[in-house]
């Protein structure tokens, strides 16, 4: 990917978390350390530009890796994954952006979700506490629905990048998509944006 981008384009590596709960004690915070070194390290071997921990709902996971990210010395971003108001450990907006801040994390935002407008509110509330952090949203097209047998997202291309101005006025300032956007989103997004130095896509 590094190749592909050229010098013009970041590459940013993505670590999601380990699905392992450290306050069940399903695994040691050293362990889990170690693990997320090893990955931070392979991708800054890889020649990324930045990484982006994405997906995490618990703080003290996300204080490890954030640790261990630091080690590259690489640009961090760290986006939570909220629904109705909190992160499946229970972690509301404002706590993540707390936390987050303590860390020196340069790149707020959430990620996952429902919709871009589904959004809005949270990117207020990381904002609130953050006023002048850049904030990134990678938004889901739409709470998945099964069909069959086959996973569908609702929001079509059109839907979704018609929140893009609401979502860049209530404080984002890089967007991009997270499960179910193709890149027939991303290029709807893009058009919205018209700014290509807003953008990042995944
Ligand atoms: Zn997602």
């Amino acid at each position: 990917m590094r190749k592909a981008a050229g010098d013009d384009h970041w590459v940013i590596g993505s670590i999601g978390p380990s699905g392992a709960i450290l306050m069940m004690g399903e695994i040691s915070e050293e362990e889990l350390y170690e693990d997320f070194l090893l990955q931070v390290q392979g991708l800054a071997d890889g020649g990324v530009d930045a990484l982006c921990i994405e997906t995490f709902s618990a703080l003290d996971e996300a204080e490890l890796v954030i640790r261990a990210a630091k080690t590259t010395g690489l640009p961090i971003i760290c986006t939570f994954t909220f629904e109705n108001g909190f992160s499946m450990m229970g972690v509301t907006p404002e706590t993540y952006t707390e936390k987050m801040l303590k860390l020196s994390v340069d790149v707020l935002g959430t990620n996952c979700g429902n919709g871009l407008d589904g959004m809005v509110d949270y990117v207020k509330a990381i904002k609130t506490v953050a006023p002048d952090h850049p904030i990134l949203i990678h938004a889901n097209a739409g709470l998945p629905i099964m069909e069959g047998t086959d996973t569908v997202y609702p929001e079509t291309p059109e839907r979704m990048s018609a929140f893009v101005p609401e979502i860049i006025e209530a404080g984002a300032c890089i967007v991009g998509g997270c499960c179910g956007t193709t890149p027939k989103h991303i290029r709807k997004i893009v058009e919205k944006l018209k700014v290509e130095n807003l953008l990042f896509y995944y």
